[in-house]
């Protein structure tokens, strides 16, 4: 398989919401591991003409926080393995957390192409609350609101470029 892009991030973000509208059709993976359920969600895209699979991870369940830290990183390393793109995943109604520095500080190092998505930027004003997320030290930004779609053609336009 090739042109895989994969959506990470900390939970409630959005990643799950950008995923579907991203997707025309999917495949879910679910896999239960001592009480964490992890899954991975596989769909297929086309933009500009450009075919690509896009991985949504992240969607356990657990109540340890230790082990929600540790879940998410080994998603990352994992995405960093599988993925040609990466989409790291923000949510600008939350700002910068502790897992947001976590993930980001392993993405700096991945030597895959990384884009920083800030979420939930659905309207004017949330555009000047995004820059924050300049401090993650990622580079760019793409505001998009995952619900209503904003921002996301100018994400892709980005992200086939690689392909
Ligand atoms: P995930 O845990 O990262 O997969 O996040 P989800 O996709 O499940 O979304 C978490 C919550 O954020 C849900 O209640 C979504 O409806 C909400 N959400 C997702 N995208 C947006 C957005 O663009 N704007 C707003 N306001 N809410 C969003
Ligand atoms: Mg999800």
């Amino acid at each position: 398989m090739s042109n895989i892009v994969a959506i990470v991030g900390r939970p409630n973000v959005g990643k799950s919401t950008l995923f579907n509208r991203l997707v025309e059709s999917r495949k879910a993976i679910v896999d239960e591991v001592s009480g964490v359920t992890r899954d991975r969600n596989y769909g297929k895209s086309t933009w500009n003409g450009k075919d690509f699979s896009v991985i949504d991870t992240g969607g356990y369940v657990t109540n340890s926080e230790d082990v929600f830290e540790e879940e998410i990183r080994k998603q990352v390393h994992l995405a960093i393995e599988e993925a040609d793109v990466i989409i790291f995943a923000v949510d600008v109604e939350g700002g910068i957390t502790d897992l947001d520095q976590a993930v980001a500080s392993i993405l700096r190092r991945a030597k895959k192409p990384v884009f920083l998505a800030v979420n939930k930027v659905d309207n004017h004003q949330r555009i000047m609350d995004s820059h924050e997320f300049y401090g993650l030290g990622l580079g760019d930004l793409y505001c998009i609101s995952a619900m209503t779609g904003s921002g996301t053609g100018e994400l892709l336009d980005a992200v086939v470029k690689n392909f």
